[in-house]
């Protein structure tokens, strides 16, 4: 069972009602529910001057505008018999409004709402039962009689078992004379808990028309963010002084049934909201909200900031006062309270200031932007991004003032797509439990519910992932890949997937496709599109073939089969580690290089020459093995003239100015001779070098590891965080 409460702004007429049936269906379709409604906007406000109007033709009056909106409703929503026995049925209620004392006026609102709502839901075809809160919420010498509540809501629930959903009216209740009665204003809230205890939901939704519970009022404070995650303990503290988004008698049902419930907008029912629960996602000393309430009687407005456990009063009390003073306001004494609350007296005049500048201090200037991403691909460097952004998430919040929250992660098989987040910690397990991501189910599922700025990370080595590119640009959401494949492709394609980023307001980075985490195209990239021309890239950037070659001591350790198979295993290789040995992954790297520089590089300009002859790429993997060994004391004798030469060899990729050239650069990857004076001469391992030519400046060399699934996961995080 659950329970989904709407607010009066979220039933205001029958276009809104129709976004909450919109809302309400699916979520019947899961579960069975309980569906707690308001009156529509500014009826309780207007049944409040009924009951109080002594002039019986005004009182009248007031009554007749009342029920013309509610037929309007009536009259968009409903056709043929249902919209006459709809009119009907609320004319049964005017009517009985028109008889009611006083008092009772202000008990119909919600009576009107909820009817209307339950039978829209027949129509549409759901099981649906009203329930009639006044028989279910009692109260007793002013405040809720729980137990018996409780008792009433479960008989009545248990009681319909072939109900799929309950409508119920919000706010009203009757007494222990059975006399109508409320939950005083802005009671429908408290309903809602009422229900979800009673009815032991697991779920309570609260729909609103804000996004959640804010840190400050949106009204006073533009900059106010939503609060993600909070206690309950907390959001009482928020509701109690002062905001108004939350009815604080609420809380207590919740809490006490161990109920999580979640503060929704219903104008925005993508937007995750605020969910409060026993066991909010958030650390012990971080602020939350601040609000403020004005006792007119007493001539002060007492302002109140709350966080989450915060140690000591010292330091918070010191910053309150300073951001005060700081905006010339002269508080009414210290600060009080501790914990989750503090507090500080001003005069009503600057009520809405002393909010403002207390927010500006303590959630403004060390505001943390959030950068939401869903990554493709869980594999090594998937698996290892994500553990680095759970463990460098504290110190890109300090340095960097952002966040990093994963919001979708999928692998080959399954994926995840949580608005709230998936913890780093929490990954694996999540991705277990995931939806099938076949037939590009993920790519779906994050274009129907990223959130602005939201960037798409592609480790995977998927070659046609990038066919979904420019859907996800014109979607808004930025890319982020270490996906070579997804570049390589005819300059055409290439060039308008670029074009469609920017069209977007969308990011196209791809930095550590050549080079891993070295700043190669981004140095590159801003010679280029300044003002500097390039001459020539030179560049060994393939770290299997410089670890082979480096690596290999004239077969007196290992043969140079061992040497591939060691790569290989350790995933330095492409998956058949002849990609590499024949220059094709080279070859991604210098049309990647290439176009950054401005030069429109195809895969047909470039001249290859693989480090072994054609015959070891045409056969089985295990066969062009054996033919290595073969091949041995060949590449034996080669070294030892290179020796004697004192020269290496080095698999290079290179561009050079030549006007003969078709776009009067020529393109080559082949072994290259190089001497002591060379920067590539000086080479271990898997590093990587490139020097850069350009028209005015001297030799760039830029030289530096080049592999590793570490420094991958870096070069994505700085590509995000650019
Ligand atoms: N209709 C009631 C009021 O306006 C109760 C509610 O909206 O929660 O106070
Ligand atoms: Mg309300």
């Amino acid at each position: 069972m659950q329970v989904l409460k709407f607010g009066g702004s979220s039933v205001a007429d029958a276009t809104r009602m129709s976004q909450v049936i919109d809302i309400v269906l699916p979520a019947v379709a899961r579960e069975r529910t309980i569906l707690v409604c308001s009156a529509v906007s500014g009826c309780t406000d207007a049944l409040i001057a009924i009951g109080a109007e002594t002039d019986a033709e005004r009182r009248a009056q007031q009554i007749e505008t009342l029920r013309r909106r509610h037929h309007g409703m009536a009259r968009r929503l409903f056709t043929g018999a249902e919209r006459r026995e709809m009119t009907e049925e609320l004319d049964g209620l005017f009517a009985e409004l028109s008889a009611a004392p006083g008092e009772d006026c202000v008990t119909f609102g919600e009576l009107f709402s909820t009817r209307i709502l339950a039978r829209k839901f027949a129509c549409e075809g759901v099981a649906t039962q009203w329930l009639d809160s006044r028989e279910l919420v009692r109260t007793l010498g002013g405040v809720v009689a729980e137990g018996l509540t409780y008792a009433k809501i479960l008989s009545a629930v248990d009681g319909a078992p072939d109900c799929r959903l309950f409508v119920a009216p919000g706010f009203i209740a009757s007494d222990g004379d059975g006399r109508v009665t409320t939950l005083g204003r802005g009671g429908s809230d408290y309903s809602a808990a009422l229900f979800a205890a009673g009815a032991r939901a697991s779920t309570l939704e609260i729909w609103t028309d804000v996004p959640g519970i804010m840190t400050a009022n949106p009204k006073v404070v533009p900059a106010a963010a939503t609060i993600p995650d909070i206690s309950y303990k907390a959001a009482l503290t928020l509701a109690e002084n002062g905001a108004k988004v939350l009815y604080a008698p609420t809380v207590k049902p919740a809490m006490e049934a161990g109920i999580a419930f979640s503060i929704r907008n219903t104008f925005d029912p993508r937007h995750p909201g605020t969910l409060v629960s026993g066991r909010p996602a958030v650390k012990e000393g971080e602020w939350m909200g601040v609000t403020s309430l004005t006792h007119a009687e007493k001539g002060e407005t007492s302002v109140c900031l709350v966080g989450e456990a915060i140690p000591g009063r010292a330091s918070a009390a010191g910053r309150i006062c300073a951001a005060l003073s700081e905006a010339g306001i002269q508080p009414l004494g210290e600060v009080t309270g501790e914990g989750d609350a503090f507090f500080i007296r001003v005069r009503p005049t600057v009520e809405q200031a002393a909010v403002a500048a207390i927010h500006h201090e303590f959630f403004e200037s060390r505001a943390v932007t959030v950068i939401p991403v869903f990554v493709a691909g869980y594999g090594a460097v998937g698996h290892e991004l994500v553990r680095l952004i759970g463990l460098s998430a504290e110190r890109i919040a300090t340095r960097r003032g952002r966040s990093i929250r994963i919001l979708g992660l999928s692998d080959s098989r399954r994926f995840v797509a949580d608005l709230r987040g998936i913890r780093p910690e929490d990954a694996e397990k999540r991705l277990e439990g995931g939806e099938n991501a076949a037939e590009g189910a993920f790519i779906d599922a994050m274009l129907a519910c990223a959130p602005r700025g939201a960037v798409f990370v592609d480790c995977t080595d998927d070659m046609q992932l990038h066919r979904r590119y420019a859907e996800i640009f014109r979607g808004g959401i930025s890319i982020v890949t270490s996906n070579r494949r997804s570049l390589a492709l005819p300059y055409v394609q290439y060039a308008a997937l670029k074009a469609e980023a920017r069209q977007n307001g969308a990011f196209f980075r791809y930095d550590t496709t050549v080079g891993t985490s070295l700043p190669i195209l981004e140095s590159i990239a801003s010679d280029a599109n300044c003002s500097d021309g390039i001459e020539s890239i030179e560049a060994v950037v393939s770290c299997t073939l410089n670890y082979i070659i480096t690596a290999y001591d004239g077969a007196k350790r290992d043969s140079l089969g061992t040497l591939l198979r060691r790569a290989q295993d350790v995933g330095l290789t492409e998956a058949d580690p002849r990609t590499d040995l024949g220059g094709q992954d080279v070859l991604r790297k210098l049309l990647i290089l290439a176009r950054e520089a401005g030069v429109p590089l195809e895969a047909e300009d470039v001249e290859i020459v693989p480090m072994l002859p054609r015959e070891f790429f045409d056969c089985p993997l295990e066969e062009f093995y054996g033919k290595l060994a073969v091949y041995e004391p060949q590449f034996v004798a080669r070294e030892a003239e290179l020796d004697a030469a004192g020269q290496r060899q080095r698999f290079m990729a290179s561009l050079r100015r030549d006007p003969s050239a078709r776009l009067g650069y020529r393109a080559e990857i082949k072994m290259q001779r190089v001497g002591p004076e060379s920067p590539f001469y000086w080479i271990s391992g898997t590093e990587n070098v490139t020097v850069v030519h350009s028209e005015y400046s001297a030799p760039l060399v830029i030289k530096g590891a080049g592999e590793g699934v570490r420094l991958a996961a870096t070069g994505i995080i700085k590509d995000i965080l650019m």
